[in-house]
């Protein structure tokens, strides 16, 4: 067997990443995500620029140690008519705690007459003087050529005397950027196969962004040109459009087109973890639809199509889902058959040959069409989706009663004059027989209903104090004529062991809808612990 092509990655989610208007990681935030991308086998990692900022100051003064990942320090060529080894910028790259240095130089001449006012001549030594100065100290050197693709458009000749110059220098890897991200993918196979006949392939590198959605195929048509090293971010995050997202090239250049990325099969298996990590420390909801990671990257949906997977999963799926650590999904929807709620109860653990009859199964599908109807929505809610195909089953005990709730909202000026909105909920239930009143406050007339019920049920089911309210998201559905208009709820409830599970409600009234998401979500808790009511 021949030996694999092995493709370098480096991620700049520390760095280019961070530069997302919404972002702003504190070290501790960056020490969490070197950890974890150094878990991933990463090539490389983006620290930061030392001297640029205090953050990243303080993160290059305590980098935590790595298993496999190499630490970059981001910094710029030395300042014109200076000397590379009095620059203080280029020293700080050099004596920080790494082995490897990335310094940024210009390779578009439209910026040298434009913005920088220097000569041909001295940047090509601000380049190659830089590269020998880091290399002389010992370091791995990387030159990552600023536009270089508009600079190669407008002029080729100077573009490549500035990549050549740090090669000369002895760079062991230039990096192609496009830093616009306005190429598209045949001109950028064009240039780089153009480039890998005076520099090449393995000490090239390509850095994109993704303004013309293209950043990832960008990247690919660069490494069929001969490009070695790749550049992006986790879950593509960066500037504007973001940069080339490395959790899709990932498993693209490894499973798809069977390079060594430098990461094992069983540490791909962390891709959707990886992805979701991100997400998790940005706050960020998640891309549900994201190639590879995305929790309906394999989800199907329709009668016909699911028993087709069912016989042959090649047939819908491009890759095994578990290669990434994503799962199969089947959605159960207006359009769906037997066949598919014959896959769903297959995956809650319930095997509808052995002990399901073949009427209980059409009068779930019925149940599930008619709810659907009603405004149900049970693709993402699969928590309530288990209860309600366990109910027909008659397995699903019955916790407690609802007797009534009342909740009341106040505005009022506090006593420093400011506006208050304060809710305040009743709740009468009925449990083990016994009646049980409950009252709480919240800042709304949900948060004070979740809290009321917690505490009327906490007596019986103390585990009910581990879960919390991680998402709430409200659709009013638009009536049809002669109907009044309905409103969705739907919530992500989390437990301490970091279980999440969506449960649904529908009804007129916010809520009403709201507490029958709230009833499920509790049901489903107490069943998964074992309780029996
Ligand atoms: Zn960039």
């Amino acid at each position: 067997m021949t030996k694999k092509t092995r493709i370098y990655l480096y991620d700049s989610t520390l760095r280019d990443g961070a530069q997302t208007s919404t972002v702003n990681f504190g070290v501790h935030d960056k020490k969490e995500i070197a950890m974890m991308l150094d878990k991933l086998e990463i090539d490389y990692i983006e620290a930061g620029w030392p001297g640029a900022n205090h953050t990243d100051d303080e993160f290059f003064a305590n980098l935590p140690s790595l298993k496999k990942s190499k630490f970059t320090a981001f910094g710029m060529t030395r300042r014109p008519s200076s000397s590379a080894s009095n620059d203080s910028g280029l020293n700080a790259l050099i004596n920080s705690d790494v082995k490897s240095v990335c310094i940024v130089g210009k390779t578009w001449d439209f910026h040298l007459k434009n913005a920088l006012n220097i000569s041909e001549e001295e940047n090509f030594a601000m380049i190659g003087e830089s590269i020998k100065q880091i290399v002389s100290k010992k370091k791995e050197a990387m030159f990552d050529a600023e536009h270089f693709f508009d600079g190669y458009k407008a002029n080729p000749n100077f573009a490549l005397k500035c990549i050549k110059a740090a090669y000369d220098a002895k760079a062991r890897w230039i990096v192609l950027c496009d830093t616009n991200g306005g190429t598209l993918p045949s001109e950028i196979f064009n240039i780089v196969s153009e480039i890998t006949k005076i520099i090449p392939g393995k000490n090239l590198g390509i850095h994109c962004h993704n303004d013309t959605g293209n950043a990832v195929a960008n990247s690919l048509a660069a490494v069929e040109a001969g490009a070695r090293q790749i550049q992006g971010t986790i879950n593509g995050l960066g500037e504007r459009c973001g940069n080339a997202n490395l959790v899709t090239l990932i498993p693209t250049l490894k499973i798809k087109l069977g390079y060594d990325v430098g990461i094992s099969d069983d540490n791909m298996k962390n891709l959707v973890k990886t992805s979701h990590f991100l997400d998790d420390l940005l706050n960020k909801e998640r891309d549900r639809f994201a190639p590879y990671v995305g929790e309906f990257a394999f989800a199907h949906k329709g009668g016909l199509h699911v028993s087709a997977m069912a016989k042959n999963t090649k047939s819908y799926e491009h890759i095994d889902p578990e290669l990434v650590g994503n799962t199969r999904k089947i959605m159960v929807s207006d359009q769906s058959g037997r066949s598919n709620i014959i896959a769903r109860l297959k995956e809650i653990g319930l095997d509808p040959e052995d002990h399901i009859k073949f009427s209980q199964i059409s009068d779930l599908v019925n149940q599930v069409k008619e709810l659907e109807a009603q405004g149900y929505a049970y693709d993402s809610a699969d928590a309530s989706f288990e209860i309600l195909a366990r109910k027909s089953l008659g397995v699903v005990p019955n916790y407690f009663d609802l007797i009534g709730f009342r909740v009341l909202d106040e505005r009022k000026f506090n006593a420093k004059g400011k506006v208050e909105v304060v809710a305040e909920a009743t709740i009468k239930i009925k449990v083990d027989g016994k009646t049980t009143l409950a009252v709480a406050e919240g800042n709304g007339p949900v948060n004070a209903l979740d809290k009321a019920l917690r505490k009327a049920l906490s007596k019986k089911y103390p585990v009910l104090k581990n879960i919390s309210l991680t998402d709430y998201k409200v659709r009013i559905l638009t009536p049809s004529a002669g109907t009044k208009a309905i409103t969705r709820v739907q919530i992500q409830s989390s437990d301490n062991k970091g279980h999440k599970w969506t449960t649904i409600g529908v009804s007129e009234n916010i809520v009403d809808a709201s507490y029958r998401a709230m009833h499920d979500s509790i049901t489903f808790k107490l069943m998964k612990e074992g309780f029996t009511g």
